[in-house]
């Protein structure tokens, strides 16, 4: 769906709520109270009516709107930019397009969708080959100390440190490859904020997130060492820095691409943050080829499962 698709498609706000009461029938509307499935709709009051107990459920209560004042034409809106993109959007150019006065409003909506992106793929597990490697994300801490005894004005000052991030990829690989191509088609990405690097930390990320048959290829760093009690296959690769890009191609090919889109459309990203920007990135390689779906796909997501999930 292009820019003119989508004015056509909701060119008001009337239309928007329209397609969201619409959508929300779909998805089956749940009494909050008693747990009825059936509603009457209430036009004047905006909302579902349970039949069994009369409570009353808002258009906006139970999704990722509830809370948010924006029009419903902003969250479409967002949400097609959002998945349209190639990349990404910043929220000054999100709040420049919807032609809002706040910037908070704006980058708060887009948080929360992201929020809704990031549940979509929780708890796929990989499966197959699967290249596990590190990555450090720069990001930007707050904190409250005072640096510098001459400036003690500046009481919260921003300092970059790095997030530390487990990438994996799940591969397949690739028959009659050419030169210069890799030799493997890539199939998924996961990308998790770990608090450290430790051993225990790996693995238990690697239970959750990788199928138990599965053959995981890494380089020599020691936190990997035990894996091979984890998973069906371990293969170490102990090469030098510059190698590592031709044994794990893929892990080294999403995590140099992710912090170039971070780079060159959210600037700084605040510390806290950064698994939303993951998330956001990993959904749109996942989904590449989803293309128009993309849209109706996240905008259900944002109405069916805030609550119950
Ligand atoms: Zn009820």
């Amino acid at each position: 769906m292009n820019l003119i698709a989508f004015s056509e498609r909701y060119p008001d706000e009337i239309i928007c709520q329209k397609a969201f009461k619409d959508l929300r029938d779909k998805e089956e509307v749940i009494c909050k109270k008693c747990g009825g499935t059936s509603h009457y709709w209430k036009s004047d009051k905006m909302s579902f009516e349970c039949k069994k107990c009369k409570f009353r459920t808002s258009l906006r209560s139970g999704t990722v709107m509830e809370h948010s004042r924006l029009p419903f034409r902003y969250w479409l809106l967002a949400i097609h930019l959002m998945t349209s993109t190639k990349k990404s959007i910043s929220v000054l150019e999100m709040q420049r397009q919807l032609g809002h006065k706040f910037y908070e409003p704006i980058w708060e909506m887009m948080h929360k969708i992201r929020l809704m992106v990031g549940k979509r793929d929780t708890n796929y597990v990989l499966e197959d080959t699967i290249e596990l490697d590190e990555g450090f994300f720069t990001q930007v801490k707050e904190s409250q100390e005072y640096t510098d005894k001459d400036e003690p004005k500046k009481r919260w000052r921003g300092s970059q440190n790095k997030a530390k991030v487990l990438v994996m990829t799940s591969t397949e690989p690739v028959e009659d490859y050419k030169k210069d191509e890799k030799p493997s088609k890539l199939k998924f990405v996961k990308m998790l904020v770990i608090r450290d690097l430790t051993a225990d930390m790996i693995e238990a990320q690697v239970t959750a997130c990788i199928d138990s048959n599965a053959t995981v290829k890494t380089d020599g760093f020691k936190s990997y060492s035990k894996l091979k009690t984890i998973v069906a296959q371990h293969q170490e690769f102990i090469v030098p820095p510059k190698e590592a890009c031709s044994v794990l191609p893929w892990v080294h090919t999403m995590i140099s691409n992710a912090k170039r889109t971070f780079a060159g459309i959210h600037h700084l990203i605040k510390a806290g943050y950064m698994q939303n920007y993951l998330d956001e990135f990993c959904y749109k390689v996942n989904r590449r080829y989803f293309q128009n779906k993309l849209f109706d796909r996240l905008l259900i997501a944002c109405i069916a499962d805030v609550w119950y999930d």
